[in-house]
């Protein structure tokens, strides 16, 4: 808008509607003519009436606007239409670029406007009378109005389908997330464990390890302290593995007391070192059983740990981790197998 005369068309347009929504006038020819005369203040005759009459009244009732406007601007050349035209220019293109914020297809909106420019380019042509004028001025007020109300409808249409998909978006995050984590723990599950195992097998199986601990004796924490405390054993356990994990370890609920650790890129030595100090981590570990008022301090687990060789399928790792596993237990529990010397 770089023509003077339109950017001060475009201020009074936007200072006139906003009073007559303020003042609840409605948008008739006569009330734009009154209105447009007021924040251009021609004159401050008209603008002193139409105050007191919006203090006295709180609007401007249709027979007040009537009487003033015959009074201030029925004489045809009070009111310059080509101003107007260059209002309604002004008009056009704040909407249009408002019709672009809110991507609203604009061309409905045009074929409107320029039925109406074609009158109005014809009053000015053939002569007019104040009424054409601001009967046209009238229908581009409600088109305007129309598109308006569409531009907000969409807008708001817009951001409700936004909402949805941000909450089924977080729905699908939450559900990938209970695939993959076990609810009591928080710890990754089993199917987790078998995705991961198979993916490293396939790329990069070099030095992967694979330890499996069970707790010792879980049975009697459940018998002795009730299931609650068995829970909160196996919470406490999964606390201190994953703080003991370290260079890609990942911890796996493997099942009931039972754990997986998918040591990446190691070596069967540096996988048992790794267990046994989670081995020895887990003998320090105490709980209060709040119900009895006793200190648990009796956690142990057993570890069996074992090494990738060539062409190992995951069924043949786990196995072979979990034989160690149960040399373990055989030897008296709370130990690491394979010893390596
Ligand atoms: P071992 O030293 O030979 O491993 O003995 P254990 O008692 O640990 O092994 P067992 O397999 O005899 O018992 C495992 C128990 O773990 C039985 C089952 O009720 C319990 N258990 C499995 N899952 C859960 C769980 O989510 N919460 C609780 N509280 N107990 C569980
Ligand atoms: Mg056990
Ligand atoms: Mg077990």
């Amino acid at each position: 808008m770089a023509n003077p005369l339109l950017r001060e068309s475009a201020t009074k347009l936007k200072k006139a509607i906003p009073l007559m929504l303020k003042h609840q006038i409605p948008t008739t020819p006569t009330n734009y003519a009154l209105w447009y005369a007021y924040v251009g203040e021609k004159s401050p005759n008209l603008n002193q009436r139409l105050d007191e009459i919006v203090s006295q009244y709180s609007t401007c009732p249709p027979s007040h606007s009537e009487r003033l406007y015959q009074e201030y601007l029925a004489d045809p050349a009070a009111l310059n239409v080509v101003d107007m035209r260059l209002n309604l220019d002004a008009m056009v293109t704040e909407l249009s670029q408002s019709l672009k914020d809110t991507n609203l297809d604009a061309s409905q909106f045009h074929n409107k406007i320029s039925s109406n420019y074609n009158k109005l380019n014809k009053i000015e042509n053939d002569g007019f009378t104040i009424e054409e004028v601001l009967t046209v001025v009238k229908s581009l007020v409600q088109d305007s109005n129309d598109i308006r109300m569409s531009a907000q409808h969409f807008s708001a249409q817009l951001a409700k389908a936004q909402s949805e998909i941000d909450a089924l978006k977080q729905q699908l995050k939450q559900s990938e997330h209970e695939m993959h984590y076990d609810a009591l723990t928080s710890s990754l599950n089993r199917r987790a464990f078998d995705n991961d195992l198979k993916g490293i097998l396939q790329q990069h199986p070099q030095g992967l390890c694979l330890i499996i601990a069970d707790i010792d004796h879980f049975k009697v924490f459940n018998d002795t302290y009730g299931h609650q405390l068995g829970d909160q054993v196996l919470k406490a356990v999964t606390k201190r593995l994953t703080e003991a994990c370290k260079d890609g370890t990942k911890l796996y609920r493997f099942g009931g007391e039972e754990f997986a650790l998918i040591v990446p890129k190691s070596e069967l030595r540096r996988a048992r070192q790794l267990a046994e100090s989670m081995r020895r981590s887990l003998e320090k570990l105490t709980l209060k059983d709040k119900r009895k008022g006793e200190t648990i301090n009796n956690i142990s687990a057993s570890f069996g740990v074992a090494e990738y060789q060539t062409d190992d399928t995951n069924i043949a790792l786990i196995d072979r981790a979990d034989s160690q596993l149960y040399q373990a237990k055989n030897l008296g529990r709370n130990r690491v197998m394979p010893i390596i010397r």
